[in-house]
């Protein structure tokens, strides 16, 4: 059990989980903290797809690609260091399928991933016998489409678990249950533990990884930053015989991802799990921390999924849920040291694709904790932006 640690991690989310993860990989005594079960936030409402192909070019695209590389060589090694028992997540190379039903959505699809390619990415340009070939169900009334070989899947709370399973293996523990209320301060002014509801942790570094909940734990420690919920709503049809292979999704997506409205948007994102069931995301819309399930939002993505896949208007629904994405003002993640606070770290505000990011975003943290260079610029991630601290004081 450790009584000190050199490390407490706040958040046992996928994000948290894969920086305790790459903390203890070098060496450090990782504590992590959940007021509720591990990988019970966000992360339990997470659809799993570690995508490069609705990333615009940009930095979240560049931590895409570094966590897409990431996560399989990841699994790989805690398969060896804990047996395919525990280190199971599910992990599915199925590659995505993006494509435009509209005249109007091909030119902008297609100027999307030629700037995709240009920065790297897979992006293949494909006919539409060929997107047949590759979806059967899928609609014949489709106008353009796009193969990224390179989008995955895996799952989401295994994917978490498995991590935190190896941060106990190296010796580190996870405390469920308890509550991370403050950060206390030495008298010099740098960071000296974490106060919580269960009493104070002596630590010489505590990382923010509160998902939605970062923006509140931030005022908490003194030093707020911008991270608010963005709320999401998933179908669950009942397990199906085989019917989507791939993630595929409507070109509009895209657009609701980086888009700055308030209201309802909703983009058909459609794929099926390992136990057979078809995930039917999603929706986008600011209402705090609001869990209402409205039938609206529902029969929005029923209607749209059912434009993509016809297939789908005949099978039952057997749930549907929901989760707050954590977001930044400016829309990309927070990753590295707060200047006001030396000791406290933050790895938050990853919204759709904190499942995605989350290996990426681990060893980015790793490299900065231990000060080596890091494989992607951390500039555009740091804390101290003015989307993250400004917002916040304004
Ligand atoms: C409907 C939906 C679909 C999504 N689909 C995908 C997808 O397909 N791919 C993808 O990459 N991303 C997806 N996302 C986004 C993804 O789920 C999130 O970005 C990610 O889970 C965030 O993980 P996290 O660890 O930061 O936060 P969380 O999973 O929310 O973890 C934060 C943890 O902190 C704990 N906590 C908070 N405050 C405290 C405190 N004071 N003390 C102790 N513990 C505390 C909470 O209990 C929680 O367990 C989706 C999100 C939604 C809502």
């Amino acid at each position: 059990v450790v009584e000190q640690a050199d490390v407490v991690v706040v958040g046992a989310g996928v994000v948290g989980a894969a920086c305790a993860e790459a903390l203890s990989a070098e060496g450090a005594r990782v504590l992590v903290l959940d007021r509720g079960a591990p990988a019970g936030g966000t992360t339990a409402a997470g659809e799993g797809n570690v995508l490069v192909s609705d990333k615009e070019p940009g930095p979240e695209l560049e931590l895409a690609k570094l966590s897409r590389q990431r996560w399989p060589e990841l699994l790989a090694t805690l398969c060896d260091e804990l047996g395919p028992g525990l280190a199971h997540a599910e992990w599915e190379a199925k590659g995505g399928l993006v494509v435009a039903t509209t005249a109007d959505a091909v030119e902008p699809l297609t100027n999307f991933a030629r700037a995709q390619r240009d920065a790297g990415v897979r992006a293949e340009w494909i006919g539409l016998a060929e997107a047949g070939e590759l979806e059967p169900h899928l609609t014949k009334d489709i106008t353009a489409a796009v193969h990224y070989p390179d989008d995955a899947q895996l799952q989401p709370v295994l994917a978490a678990t498995t991590l935190l399973a190896a941060v106990r293996g190296r010796g580190g523990e996870v405390r469920s249950g308890v509550t991370a209320l403050s950060v206390t301060t030495t008298v010099t002014g740098a960071l000296g533990g974490v106060r919580t509801d269960s009493g104070t942790i002596a630590c010489g570094a505590v990382v923010n990884a509160c998902g939605p909940w970062s923006g509140e734990f931030s005022a908490c420690a003194g030093a707020p930053i911008a991270v608010l919920p963005r709320r999401g709503i998933v179908l669950v049809t009942a397990p199906l015989p085989h019917t989507v292979a791939h993630k595929v999704y409507d070109a509009d997506y895209v657009g609701a991802v980086t888009s700055d409205d308030v209201d309802l948007q909703t983009s058909t994102v459609v794929e099926s799990t390992r136990a057979g069931t078809v995930l039917i995301g999603s929706s986008r819309q600011r209402v705090g921390f609001d869990e209402t399930v409205r039938i609206e939002v529902l029969r929005e993505l029923a209607r749209k999924s059912v434009n993509l896949f016809p297939v789908l208007a005949r099978v039952p629904v057997m749930r549907a849920y929901g989760g707050f994405r954590p977001y930044a003002p400016d829309h990309l993640p927070v990753i590295g040291e707060d200047p006001r606070l030396p000791g406290l770290w933050h790895a938050t505000g990853h919204e759709g694709a904190g499942i995605g990011l989350a290996a990426g975003t681990g060893s980015l943290l790793a490299d900065l904790y231990t000060g080596r260079r890091p494989a992607i610029d951390p500039f555009p991630f740091r804390v101290d932006r003015p989307a993250v601290v400004e917002e916040v004081s304004a």
